[in-house]
């Protein structure tokens, strides 16, 4: 299942082009709501976010498009990288992560680079 974090730095998930964020957490089970807050549309994974217990309720919106993902998903593995190791340059962290995905460029690498040097610097 493929993962994205979140802008306040939660997991969330996401189906078919779809992403959807945590609603409700059970013993056995994730209850995940589409991110778009217009859209009802919910599904349910095990806790270890392996395999998809209920699958999403039809949206009422188009998905979202590859580089959007990609965007999403290349945001959260640089946050990640960047807390992890502190003594590797952002930007060196970022153009590594931007080179598995065909859309994203150098710019986007600087962008996401650009939100965690002042941070990497206390
Ligand atoms: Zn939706």
């Amino acid at each position: 299942m493929e993962t994205f974090t979140t802008r306040k730095g939660k997991t969330g998930i996401i189906i078919d082009k779809f992403r959807f964020k945590k609603d409700k957490e059970h013993k056995q089970s994730i209850s995940w709501r589409c991110t778009n807050y217009q859209c009802k549309s919910r599904c349910t994974t095990d806790v270890q976010l392996s395999e998809v217990l209920s699958f999403p309720t039809a949206h009422n919106h188009e998905p979202e498009d590859d580089r959007t993902i990609q965007r999403h998903q290349v945001r959260g593995a640089v946050k990640r990288k960047a807390e992890e190791s502190v003594h590797e340059r952002p930007l060196k962290i970022a153009c590594t992560e931007v080179q598995c995905y065909d859309s994203l460029d150098f710019n986007d690498a600087k962008c996401y680079a650009s939100r965690y040097t002042v941070q990497g610097k206390k």
